[in-house]
């Protein structure tokens, strides 16, 4: 079988759903072209080779993923270089549907995820414990870029701006003399670590006073009062009141227009509030989390990996490349991305030079004349692949692959 196959340079691939509690109910379902009667939430598709969702490859045999495929095939599939410098598949594509916020997160840098591994092993901490940290030795550069209107944190604001509201916000005023002596990290340290009951009865009558406010539509999402209003939203009494609620006050709140992205480096808090995306990332799953989660958080290693830096939003927009395509350059050799807009009468002609994921996001293209890709499908294209696409109407392709330059000494026959 595989001597027929292993020069397929296109194929199919059916992505994995994670159905995670914060995910939409519509958008993902729609899209994929699946029914949805028990109303569950869709919040991701992944399409890559990562093992908690190793998409298949339904064209080259029944149950064979796209993690067995490379394995097999690895130059082939990934190109001699990627295969060299990675190893395997360097990146994972998804499609966000965000309903409810995610967790405030920081990733770490290659050096520290390695460093931190480590250390974990070494203390014996099981790779799925609950307090576990570093679930692989990789960084987990993120970029995204917004399908719909998309909201998100991003970063510290500037320490002036941050004393402004310790100021303004009655139930902060108690934190400016820490915050003046000590600094913004002795602060937010002191957050993070404060007596959850101390905590409740600090922040009670602000949360309720958000509520009210966001009730009466005195604020909108370009307000942190609106973000943790929408926490307590349906819920009949407020029990205890997450700590992270204090970090949505100190973080930029970030809008972005279908189309616009930023790009994630290590030591970047930042949290997913509302809005679909496509995010493509280094294939790993190395969090520390900062709140408005259930799950661990390892207070003094996030202080660590954290950079309390202030943060001026970078909104990418691409570099104009080919007709339609705008590629989204990212600080890592592990990824980059590109959008192609298709029209009527729309045609576009390149060649991978490394493994590249494609997914359509809108519309339609056809591929060399012959195979239609529709909004909702995904395909794995290999090195070597030579294509032109085409489109009759408005339609929308993400393309990730790796920005390797391709020597060509090293090159495949
Ligand atoms: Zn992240």
């Amino acid at each position: 079988m595989d001597q027929d196959l292993r020069d397929i340079r296109l194929t199919g691939l059916k992505g994995k759903v994670q159905h995670y509690g914060w995910g939409g109910v519509d958008y993902l379902p729609a899209l994929l072209g699946v029914a949805n009667p028990g109303r569950e939430p869709f919040a991701e598709y992944w399409m890559g080779s990562h093992p908690l969702g190793n998409a298949l490859l339904p064209e080259i045999g029944e149950g064979i993923t796209l993690g067995d495929w490379i394995a097999r095939h690895p130059e082939r599939t990934l190109s001699q270089p990627v295969f060299r410098q990675f190893g395997g598949l360097p990146f994972l594509l998804k499609i966000l549907d965000v309903r409810e916020m995610l967790s405030i997160q920081v990733h770490p840098t290659r050096d520290a995820a390695a460093a931190g591994y480590a250390d974990e092993e070494a203390r014996g901490i099981p790779l799925n414990a609950h307090n576990r940290n570093y679930k692989d030795t990789n960084h987990k550069p993120e970029i995204m870029l917004a399908i719909s209107e998309f909201w998100l944190l991003h970063g510290f604001k500037e320490l002036s701006q941050i004393e402004l509201i310790l100021d303004s916000v009655p139930e902060f005023n108690v934190f400016l003399p820490l915050f003046r002596k000590e600094g913004f990290k002795s602060l937010y340290q002191f957050v993070m670590e404060m007596d959850q009951s101390d905590l409740d009865v600090l922040f009670l009558p602000l949360v309720k006073r958000e509520i009210r406010m966001k009730r009466e539509g005195l604020l909108d999402r370009s307000q942190p009062g609106w973000w943790v209003a929408k926490l307590f939203e349906g819920k009949t009494e407020i029990k205890t009141i997450d700590r992270g609620i204090f970090s949505i006050y100190c973080f930029n709140i970030v809008q972005l227009q279908p189309g616009e992205g930023i790009f994630q480096a290590a030591g970047i808090p930042h949290a997913y509030l509302e809005g679909q995306n496509v995010e493509l990332m280094s294939n790993s799953d190395n969090v520390l989390r900062g709140g408005l989660t259930n799950k661990h958080i390892d207070v003094p290693e996030l202080l660590k990996h954290i950079s309390f830096e202030a943060v001026k939003p970078v909104i990418l927009k691409g570099e104009a490349v080919l007709d339609g395509e705008r590629v989204f350059h990212c600080p890592v050799p592990d990824f980059s991305i590109a959008q192609i807009q298709g029209s009527a009468g729309y045609h576009y002609q390149s060649s991978a030079q490394t493994i590249e994921i494609w997914v359509v996001t809108e519309g339609a293209f056809v591929v060399n004349q012959e195979r239609v890709i529709r909004q909702g499908e995904a395909v794995v294209v290999f090195p070597g692949f030579t294509y032109s696409l085409n489109s009759s109407g408005p339609a929308v392709l993400y393309r990730a692959f790796v920005p390797i330059t391709v020597n060509p000494q090293h090159e495949e026959n």
